[in-house]
């Protein structure tokens, strides 16, 4: 175990990985640990998710109220999601996609179609697997892998336009983004940076996905960037392929090994030909059904402390996705909820000690209520004031006031 432990660290010190993380010192595994019935699953209509339901009114009228402000109510989320909306229609303005655009919007030079010849040195699957990584970290990705894309994980329909969506890329790249470790140290879950938090990761790894796209496109290869405001595909089940993470007791939630779920997610599909990872195994499905953490701290009792159920061909933990939109949109003290983020035992900094109690987590499984408990006696589910450096600000009739339930948990 030592012995295995310090390969990791040597291999963590070496400088010339691009990754952040030791993910090539996982285990690799054909399948992803959640059993998918991949002739069962049906593809998603975007415009049932949760959000749109409540934003049309299906969940009821204080939550279609809330819809419209629950983000921009705080000052900083607004200014994310503002941010990330300008992309999104950035690059909706000009083609309704970004693979083959052409016509100027806002004075800005057009985003290009595929080059018409390809870039002398992208032949080999292998050495662009490597390039495109190392890219996606250069713009600041904190986790990047690569799958065939999965018909099922395209949506039917989009969810700006209700137009149906036709996708026919080979490739999946999917992006992750780190939601800040600090500053998950600091909340209580579901308290005024919540939504700063998701928003920071959904503007960050969008502005990374369309970079990337634009950058494939100029190589010569057909991409799309698929992001918060902007996606043609559902984003769990190509990380799962990509080796990106497992599913967990969260629900429809990829959990990554390093990040744990405190995370968002941005992908980009290509024709690039391009080498791909396989999903990996860390033990997760056995710690979920040990630890329930999540399901114990949820505010809106969103997360199943049982067993897994099928649904849609998969054999996977089921949350009431209601409940979790109603928590987030109708939040009365705070903006949104990221209490599972805030709980999760795999959300940690990337420290000697925690990389320590990471690898016997992932490697031991009779070690594993031993971490949950510990988890618990070192109070990372509780917040650490010190860490605190967010105002809790909150727009009404549009005037910012402190509100008068700040971080209370209801
Ligand atoms: S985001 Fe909040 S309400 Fe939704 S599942 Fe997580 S803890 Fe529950
Ligand atoms: S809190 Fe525990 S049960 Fe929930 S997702 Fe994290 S590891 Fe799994």
């Amino acid at each position: 175990m030592p012995r295995a432990f310090a390969s990791d660290w040597r291999d963590r010190c070496r400088s010339d990985r691009p990754d952040p993380f030791p993910m090539h010192a996982l285990k690799r595994v054909e399948r992803p640990t959640t059993r998918i019935e991949d002739a069962l699953v049906q593809r998603k209509d975007e415009r049932e998710s949760g959000f749109n339901r409540a934003g049309r009114g299906d969940l009821g009228e204080r939550l279609q109220r809330e819809f419209t402000r629950f983000v921009p109510k705080h000052p900083l989320s607004g200014a994310l999601v503002t941010m990330t909306g300008v992309l999104g229609h950035f690059v909706d303005a000009r083609a309704g996609s970004s693979e083959d655009p052409s016509a100027r919007a806002g004075g800005m030079p057009p985003l290009r179609p595929a080059a018409e010849h390809k870039a002398p040195g992208t032949e080999d699957p292998a050495a662009m697997a490597r390039h495109i990584k190392e890219t996606a970290y250069f713009l600041r990705a904190d986790a990047v892998g690569i799958c065939e894309l999965p018909p099922y994980a395209v949506y039917t329909h989009g969810k700006l336009d209700g137009q149906p969506i036709d996708l026919a890329h080979k490739y999946a790249i999917g992006i992750l983004v780190d939601q800040d470790w600090r500053t998950a140290s600091g909340f209580n879950g579901h308290d005024w940076i919540s939504n700063a938090m998701s928003f920071v990761s959904y503007s960050n790894s969008a502005f990374i996905a369309c970079v990337l796209a634009e950058y494939i496109r100029r190589l010569g290869y057909p991409a799309r960037a698929h992001h918060a405001r902007n996606y043609q595909v559902a984003v769990p089940p190509i990380l799962l392929w990509a080796g990106l993470g497992e599913m967990c007791r969260i629900g429809d939630i990829v959990l990554h090994p390093f990040l744990g779920p405190r995370f968002k997610a941005a992908v980009v599909t290509t024709d690039l030909p391009i080498s791909i990872d396989k999903p990996i195994d860390f033990g997760l499905q056995d710690f979920c059904t040990k630890c329930k953490k999540c399901a114990k701290a949820c505010p809106s009792k969103a997360i199943p402390d049982g067993g897994k159920e099928t649904y849609n061909g998969y054999e996977r933990w089921c949350a009431d996705a209601e409940r979790c939109t109603g928590m987030r949109v109708g939040n009365q003290n705070g903006s949104g909820c990221g209490t599972c983020v805030k709980v999760c035992p795999w959300s940690k900094p990337f420290t000697p000690f925690h990389r320590a109690v990471n690898w016997t987590m992932r490697n031991i499984p009779a070690a594993r209520r031993l971490a949950i408990w510990g988890d618990d006696l070192l109070g990372y589910d509780k917040p650490n004031p010190d860490a605190k450096w967010w105002l809790d600000l909150e727009e009404v009739d549009g005037k910012l006031q402190v509100p008068g339930k700040s971080g209370k948990r209801d």
